[in-house]
């Protein structure tokens, strides 16, 4: 196994073996170093070993649920953690996010896609709300006096509609689910009023986003949540 202490590490906790030699070419072509392991029992071993740069789960292990490993890695360790699961298991992924996951990919899955979501989940390692401006598309946020500009004219953002965006900002490339972003904004009892974060969402796009009927920076997760896409531009 490679230990290139240059490379960025990447654990793999599957225990199907086709998976486990497509995901080693991918990530050894593209530069990563990889360590795997077939059982979360194993897997969790490994992140305390060698403490990972990121860590790709699958949810169908044979020893216990990859949602309980997650959740026992959540205890201890805030690694990045990109879950696999199979096609139609909606459930199980959203269960994922909630447990801390930070992204998830669908088998079967193309390899340029799985590298993709990768270097977002390394870039993101940073905070983004520690600075005090961030600029995307032709918007700028200034955290310090809690103002929103688009092409140099100051926007006005309702209290919740900053809120939302400062979150979306601090998870950029994040998927974040219904319930968190509900649980975080509006408390626990508003879990289940998707609608409520609907309406803020669509009010975000439209003073934000340049074209409405593609967002480009609020991406919709179909039937999961919402993500928030775009370079980081830290002032
Ligand atoms: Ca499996």
């Amino acid at each position: 196994m490679s230990t290139d202490p240059t490379k960025p590490e990447i654990l793999v906790i599957e225990d199907e073996v086709q998976i486990r030699r497509l995901l080693r070419l991918t990530l050894e072509e593209a530069g990563y170093a990889m360590r795997e392991a077939e059982t979360g029992r194993a897997g969790l071993d490994e992140v305390l070993r060698h403490m990972p740069d990121a860590v790709i789960l699958d949810l169908g292990l044979p020893d216990q649920p990859g949602i309980e490993v997650l959740k026992q890695l959540r205890e201890w360790n805030p690694v990045p953690v990109l879950i696999l699961s199979v096609f139609g298991q909606e459930g199980s992924k959203i269960a994922g996010l909630d447990a801390g996951a930070d992204d998830y990919l669908t088998k079967p899955f193309g390899g340029g896609e799985l590298l993709a979501r990768l270097r977002a989940l390394l870039r993101r390692i940073k905070p983004a709300v520690a600075t005090s401006s961030f600029r995307f598309g032709r918007v700028e946020v200034d955290f310090a006096h809690r103002r929103v500009k688009k092409d140099g004219h100051a926007l006005k953002l309702t209290s919740m509609e900053y809120a939302l965006l400062q979150l979306f900002i601090t998870h950029r490339d994040k998927v974040l689910t219904h319930r968190q972003i509900l649980r975080d904004l509006w408390g626990a009892k508003a879990e289940g009023q998707t609608h409520y974060l609907r309406t803020y969402v669509l009010r975000l796009r439209r003073k934000l986003e340049d074209d409405l009927d593609a967002p480009k920076f609020f991406q919709t997760e179909s039937g999961i949540g919402y993500r928030f896409v775009c370079e980081a531009d830290e002032g």
